[in-house]
């Protein structure tokens, strides 16, 4: 077999066989195959797409490639939750702790932030002591004691999807769908849960911009993992506008906390009951409905706090700043963002969002770059607000004060003005192997 031969097939639109994606895969990760002729392969799958059946195929090869998680010593089912990526989405760290105190163990392995978007393990990080490297014993010890434990992604996870992510990043073939979904799907089966819930988002802030797109991804996996014997479903939900109003390692650490208080967002709070219940359900523990009920139940007995607290613990953080999360360090610069005009806030640009809190130092402008725990921004403005000329929209944290001029020119370029404000849904649809289910 050739890989000349496997690219013409693909560039002239035709299907791989089993035989072909195999060969491919395990050639491009024993560098057999070089990667001016994977970087062509890519771009023809990114032109002309794949069937199900090859993209189920080369996730299963990306999924092989490397370790396969047995999370076998665990006791119960072990549902895991992926977010293709966002501002401001701290929802592990709330619906990781609901559906660990309603008897479903949660052993999740989490990704750390690039460009725009948050990490969990970062957040996480931002906890004086928070160990997120533990063994595979440690970690089963922990999920078995406390119901959950959130580690950063193994070395040998899905080696394939590294070599090949990089490659696609350089290459501009990111934003295709079959890949997207090889790439995530191939990591959360290597990870060894029994049911997987995706949370796909879409708008200014995601990969998907449309809903059409959005939703193809979303069946895309939802068939990859149903396929593969995982129960898998999507919620498809916006990212239009960052979600809740803290955006920054630390600052959503205390904002996840105020949710686990039942002080949290709107918008967070009900994006976190809808998540949880779909997780509880695909656990099989009753239907939506009484799944909702029992997610509700553990926010407002503090259960899921008391559980977050316990986890913190066992992995060696101060679970004092989470009792009291007003004693969390501060960041010794603050400024404040005044709005240009009068008017209603029509709408806030997520990728621009995150972007001034990455400015901020936030985030990492490359995989190597050291973050600033304490930088980030505080939405004191939202969507829907009505607002004055000068008045406070925003307010900017970091550790360099110099970094202010450019985040809040960029901040201020995320936030649309106007007289007329639409309202988006936060949760679009549904989706699992029985069909879409669209929400009103
Ligand atoms: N996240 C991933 O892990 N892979 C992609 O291709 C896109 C988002």
């Amino acid at each position: 077999m050739r890989m000349y031969d496997l690219i013409r097939k693909k560039r002239d639109g035709g299907e791989l066989s089993q035989a072909e994606i195999v060969f491919m895969i395990a050639g491009y990760v024993d560098g057999e195959i070089p990667d001016y002729q994977m970087a062509a392969m890519l771009m023809a799958i990114y032109l002309n797409g794949m069937t199900k059946e090859e993209t189920s195929i080369m996730t299963n090869q990306v999924t092989h490639s490397g370790d396969v998680v047995d999370l076998s010593a665990i006791e119960g089912v072990k549902v895991d939750k992926h977010s293709t990526g966002g501002v401001g989405d701290k929802t592990t760290l709330i619906i990781g702790p609901i559906v660990a105190s309603c008897g479903v163990k949660v052993a999740k392995m989490s990704g750390r932030g690039l460009g725009h978007t948050g990490g969990t393990v970062d957040k996480l990080e931002s906890i004086k002591g928070f160990e997120s490297t533990l063994s595979k014993e440690e970690f089963i010890d922990i999920v078995n004691r406390v119901g959950i434990a959130v580690i950063g992604q193994s070395k040998n996870l899905a080696p394939a999807d590294k070599k090949l992510y990089a490659l696609r990043d350089v290459t501009a073939t990111v934003e295709s769908i079959p890949l997207i979904a090889v790439s995530i799907m191939g990591k959360k089966l290597a990870a060894g849960n029994d049911s997987i819930l995706l949370d796909i988002k879409v708008g200014s802030g995601a990969f998907m911009k449309k809903f059409e797109d959005a939703a193809e991804l979303a069946s895309t996996m939802v068939s990859i993992g149903e396929q593969a014997g995982k129960r898998t479903a999507a919620l498809i939900t916006d990212m239009d506008i960052p979600l809740g109003c803290a955006i920054g390692n630390s600052l959503e650490i205390i904002e996840a906390v105020d949710t686990l208080n039942g002080n949290g967002p709107a918008d967070l709070t009900s994006l976190c009951i809808e998540l949880s219940a779909n997780m509880l359900y695909l656990a099989g523990k009753g239907s939506l409905d009484a799944c909702s009920e029992m997610a509700k139940d553990s926010l407002s007995s503090k259960r899921a706090l008391t559980c977050f607290i316990d986890m913190v613990e066992a992995q060696g953080g101060d679970s004092s700043l989470i009792k009291d999360v007003s004693t969390f360090q501060k960041a010794p610069y603050c400024f404040s963002v005044k709005s240009p005009g009068t008017g209603y806030i029509t709408h806030m640009n997520s990728e621009k969002c995150g972007t001034a809190s990455s400015l901020l130092g936030a985030g990492r402008l490359t995989k190597d770059s050291v973050i600033d725990y304490l930088a980030g921004i505080i939405l004191t403005k939202k969507i829907g607000d009505k607002v004055m000329k000068g008045e406070e929209i925003a307010r900017l944290y970091a550790s360099d004060s110099t970094l202010f001029d450019e985040a809040a020119k960029v901040y201020l370029d995320a936030v649309t003005l106007g007289k007329h404000v639409e309202k988006r849904p936060l949760i679009f649809a549904r989706i699992d192997s029985s069909g879409i289910e669209m929400y009103k």
